[in-house]
């Protein structure tokens, strides 16, 4: 499954990409993430990973045409998706990572409580998690709502 998202409101072209692979358990080795960011976004990758420093191995000027900066192609599992979400821009407590479905009730819960510009948006996402975790269907469905959800929040932060 990938999810293209938009981390974003930047118009500038990328300039640098970032990969990020599993570095233990069964997929190690595998393409987790996929993002192209500009020079005034290229610490942004961190940002999804929590590392305090780019892996230069990991990161290659861009050959071809340049997607616009922000672009992120993400493969990975549902819960360590919606980690690199709450790394970005979702505020989603948790004492409990991978409980993901609890994760973003808590977030819905929090964004209505404080009156966030996506708290509609995150009602529905969580509602359509709780219906159905364990479908394929599902999270591909909250993984795209929230895609989207987190373009708006970058646009409303100019981000
Ligand atoms: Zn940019």
């Amino acid at each position: 499954m990938t999810v293209h998202r938009q981390i974003t409101s930047c118009q500038a072209h990328a300039t640098i990409t970032v990969t990020h692979r599993a570095s233990r358990g069964t997929n190690r080795g595998s393409l987790l993430w996929q993002v192209y960011v500009c020079d005034r976004h290229r610490l942004l990758p961190l940002q999804l990973t929590g590392a305090s420093s780019l892996n230069h191995k990991a990161t290659h000027p861009i050959t071809g045409t340049p997607p616009r900066c922000g672009t992120l192609h993400d493969h990975q599992p549902i819960h360590q998706a919606i980690e690199s979400h709450a790394r970005t821009w979702l505020h989603a407590p948790t004492e409990h990572p991978d409980r993901w479905v609890e994760r973003l009730s808590n977030a819905a819960a929090l964004a209505a409580h404080v009156g966030a510009g996506q708290a509609g948006a995150l009602d529905q996402i969580a509602r359509i998690a709780e219906a159905g975790p364990d479908s394929p269907v599902v999270q591909a469905r909250v993984l795209e709502l929230l895609a989207r959800a987190e373009t708006a929040a970058a646009a409303a932060a100019r981000r």
